[in-house]
């Protein structure tokens, strides 16, 4: 029988730590029998479904509102299972295995012709990760099947890195959430492309081509090496094309010039801006502006501008000084948040340098102007 929309309640199941894997035998009896079930892995939370039921994998195009050309990534427990979806494991992959699995990076390597198409976006290769995140791996267990989960989000919204987030695309909607805390990363995994050579990197996650050449010796094409606007039309990995976010606000990357402070490189940008104004900055460049901004109304030239702009500014701070990995790990958090505030523009701090591929990515595909680089 096919339920109603709104006949569906979602129960949402609170991770205790240590892990009790009793409480995850349902949900994963349920994901084995074609339910979908959200949960969360190190990355950002995933809207999982038995790969092998194309039924399941369909409700989940269906759910996010997906394009149905944009393939899913397998999850698997271990290397042991990868024979499962995977014709042949390109040699490759074992020493980049070792080095980076469970965690953030996702193979594309050969697919055996059983996976459902619906699976591969019929392309003769899928795509496969093995998460850390504990509470995914004892569902992954419970369920024992490989299962598809792109991130749970419809389709044109930032990615949940937080059950909440969930929540707000699909309460009502799914049988299952479970709700262990905010995902560690806040960005999607890395993928690359075993099949080609040299390997390259498809999409750009925490693990970058400097990362994997030190620890494997094996040199991929790293993803700013390889955007070109052909790319864009014809991307090797389809989902690529697709612009994964559009807020109802403006976003504007603020990138510090060479030697500047950051707190001075926001000032510049807002001082000019007339609307109401969202910020996403570390809380120490927030308390070095706010610094500035108090220290400019005494100005009387300044006519009273600074209070006018406090009226108009929303904030969204993470704990501490500048840093990539917490900004990462609040990015989605933070765009989510301060659209819902209905500013016109966000101001969002930029960070240069490899390691940021990924985190700049991510705010390009928001920023009005996309492909900005912090480099200048
Ligand atoms: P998501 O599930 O939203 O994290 O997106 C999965 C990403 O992996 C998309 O960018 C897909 O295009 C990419 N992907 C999945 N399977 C393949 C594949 N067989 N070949 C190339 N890219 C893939
Ligand atoms: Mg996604």
């Amino acid at each position: 029988m096919n339920l109603e929309v709104s006949d569906v309640n979602t129960q949402v199941i609170l991770i205790k730590h240590p892990l009790d894997s009793a409480v995850f035998v349902r949900p994963g009896q349920a994901l084995a029998a074609g339910s979908v079930v959200a949960f969360p892995t190190e990355t950002v939370y995933g809207l999982g479904a038995s790969a092998f039921l194309p039924d399941a994998v369909k409700e989940i195009f269906r759910l996010k509102g997906r394009p149905a050309d944009n393939p899913l990534i397998v999850h698997l427990l271990s290397a042991d299972d990868v024979g499962e979806v995977a014709e042949s494991v390109p040699d490759t992959f074992w020493p980049l295995y070792e080095a980076f699995s469970p965690g953030p990076l996702t193979y594309v390597m050969p697919r055996r012709h059983d996976v459902p198409d619906e699976v591969t976006a019929g392309l003769s290769t899928v795509a496969v990760r093995f998460p850390s995140q504990p509470a995914a791996r004892a569902l992954l267990e419970a369920a024992g099947v490989p299962v598809v989960a792109p991130s749970a989000n419809i389709s044109g919204r930032p990615s949940p890195t937080r059950a909440r987030h969930v929540l707000d695309d699909f309460a009502g909607r799914i049988p299952f959430l479970i709700d262990d805390g905010p995902c560690d990363v806040g960005v999607e995994s890395t993928v690359i492309d075993l099949t080609s050579d040299p390997i390259r990197i498809l999409r750009p996650g925490k693990i970058t081509a400097k990362a994997i050449l030190e620890r494997t010796g094996i040199q991929v094409i790293p993803w700013q090496d390889q955007v070109k606007p052909e790319d864009i039309t014809h991307p090797l990995s389809p989902g690529m094309k697709y612009r994964h976010y559009a807020p109802k606000a403006r976003v504007v990357i603020v990138c510090p010039k060479a030697d500047a402070l950051i707190a001075d490189a926001f000032l510049f940008d807002i001082e000019k801006d007339g609307g109401s104004i969202g910020l996403f900055l570390s809380e120490e460049t927030w308390q070095a502006l706010r610094g500035r901004l108090t220290s400019q109304s005494c100005n009387t030239d300044r006519g009273g501008r600074d209070e006018k702009m406090y009226d108009h500014l929303s904030l969204y701070t993470y704990e501490g000084g500048r840093d990539l990995t917490r900004a990462t790990h609040h990015l989605f958090d933070a765009l989510r948040t301060l659209d819902r505030q209905a500013v016109d523009t966000i101001y969002a701090e930029g960070f240069d340098g490899e390691e940021a591929t990924a985190y700049m990515d991510r705010l390009s595909k928001a920023a009005t102007v996309s492909g900005i680089t912090c480099d200048t």
